[in-house]
């Protein structure tokens, strides 16, 4: 990989840009997502080698084949310091547990905020603190949330010098211990908007703030979304440790099903599989908010309006417009920007596009998609029986990927990802088994902490009088 200009526009309308760069401006400014030039592989000899590497070790291998002007010095410091057993609750990170030999479950929510999300922003919170010491520069992250993006945000981020957070989230949209998380942050560079609105208008927000490119730099504008680059990247990493911990040898195949909102953590996937580590398939899980498992079923995308989003049970996964659905649609347009810049336009001519019967079938065949959607039922369903027969307790987003999981029985072992702890969920869980799984000593009291909560309009210009009024107030901390 070039250490000056790795990174390109899906849209094709920037410079190419390095890793750090590409980190600290998160969307580009032509209105695409930064993807890699070309995606990195994996021989069958590092592959050899992986097996046994520890999840930090795992992690410098993974993140070095994506960025090329951090020294392995300072890389290694970055994760050694993010990674550790007291951060995510065991040396693991990601620990694997079988319930049978063909269905395992990743248990990627034991971090701080009991999100997988954790997991990509502990790493951001790092890698921004040292991008921005390293060059004097200062960042206000604008961020939206539909549930935990925020918590793990604002965790990430409280007290870090040069770093102010503005969260927007959907205002009551959130579970009551979703929101008591977000909210009882108490630092003063962390700024909780709470719009009268759903997540698809906060993202929405956000990307029509980071097209204003005057703004953006004035204002010194990144994002801790899933639009970043480097968040994709650290999740790309639990995929190997998955598979690793799955199998005894890499010729053995896998499956993984992933409870599915922003489509970055099956992008992840995606990216992990095209770079050589034997995936199966990949298996796309929705709640009834099913636009992409419209998408994978009939090659048509075709998004809901901001009224067409249901609030389900499994609140970050009510999303219309998956933000890194079109850093698929790039890779299947073999990096063809003028291509996904022509998708994009029919998108906003017609509100949706369809790729051809080649794409259909390549997105299946070479990509391994398969997918499936959930209902509030199903969900209830799933708790139960993995309560009952494994004694498991699921929150109703991995229990999404659970549902589907049975259904799309494969060749390979399965193995679900779990995003959430239940105890985040604790009404679903009750309406499901009768009573709530005991809470984390931490989190005792949590709805009754006191909240630092704006209830704002869903509007640009609301949250960018926001922004300016905040900023002229007082200067980020450091700057
Ligand atoms: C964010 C989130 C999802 C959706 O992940 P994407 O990367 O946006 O597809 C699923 N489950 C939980 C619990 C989440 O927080």
């Amino acid at each position: 990989m070039s250490a000056r200009a790795p990174y390109v526009s899906t849209r094709g309308g920037v410079a190419p840009a390095s890793f750090s760069e590409v980190a600290l401006e998160g969307l580009a400014a032509d209105g695409g997502l930064y993807v890699p030039a070309h995606i990195p592989e994996v021989t069958a000899q590092e592959l050899g080698a992986w097996r046994y590497l520890e999840y930090p070790a795992l992690c410098r291998a993974v993140l070095a084949k994506f960025i090329a002007d951090i020294d392995a010095k300072t890389l290694s410091r970055l994760i050694d310091t993010t990674y550790t057993a007291t951060r995510f609750g065991s040396s693991e990170i990601t620990p694997l547990s079988m319930l049978t030999d063909r269905l395992g479950i990743l248990h990627l929510s034991n971090g701080p905020t009991l999100a997988f999300k954790d997991i990509a922003m502990q790493w951001l919170g790092a890698l921004f603190e040292h991008l921005l010491g390293a060059s004097g520069k200062r960042l206000n992250i604008l961020g939206a949330t539909s549930g935990d993006t925020g918590s793990a945000a604002l965790s990430a981020m409280a007290n870090k010098a040069r770093i102010r957070v503005f969260m927007l989230s959907p205002y009551g949209k959130m579970s009551p211990f979703q929101a008591a998380q977000m909210y009882s942050v108490d630092s003063d560079n962390c700024i909780n908007l709470a719009l009268r609105g759903v997540f698809d208008e906060a993202q929405d927000i956000v990307k029509e703030i980071n097209r204003d490119a005057a703004f953006k730099a004035d204002y010194a504008i990144g994002t801790v979304n899933s639009i970043n680059w480097a968040r994709l990247v650290a999740q790309v990493v639990y995929y190997f440790k998955g598979y690793f911990a799955a199998t005894t040898s890499n010729v053995e195949r896998v499956s993984f099903c992933v409870p599915s909102g922003n489509f970055g953590n099956l992008y992840a996937g995606h990216l992990a599989r095209r770079m050589g580590l034997p995936v199966a398939k990949l298996v796309c899980a929705t709640n009834e908010n099913d636009v992409l498992h419209e998408f994978f079923q009939t090659g048509r995308y075709r998004p809901r309006a901001a009224s067409g989003v249901l609030a389900t049970s499994s609140p970050s996964m009510d999303i219309s417009r998956a933000s890194n659905f079109e850093r698929l649609i790039f890779d299947l347009h073999d990096g063809d920007a003028a291509a996904v810049s022509r998708d994009w336009s029919l998108l906003a001519e017609h509100g949706e596009f369809s790729v051809s019967a080649e794409g259909r079938r390549r997105v299946a065949e070479d990509f391994g998609f398969v997918s499936g959607a959930s209902t509030h039922l199903e969900r209830i369903e799933a708790i139960r029986y993995a309560h009952r027969h494994f004694g498991v307790f699921l929150d109703p987003h991995t229990a999404a990927a659970f549902a589907v999981a049975k259904r799309v029985a494969q060749a390979t072992p399965m193995i679900v990802l779990e995003t959430a702890q239940p105890t985040k969920f604790e009404a679903t869980l009750g309406e499901a088994l009768g009573f709530v799984p005991p809470r984390p000593a931490r989190f005792e009291g949590l709805e009754g902490r006191a909240q630092h909560v704006s209830v704002i309009d869903a509007s640009t210009s609301a949250v960018r009088a926001e922004i300016v009024r905040r900023c002229s107030e007082c200067p980020i901390r450091g700057a």
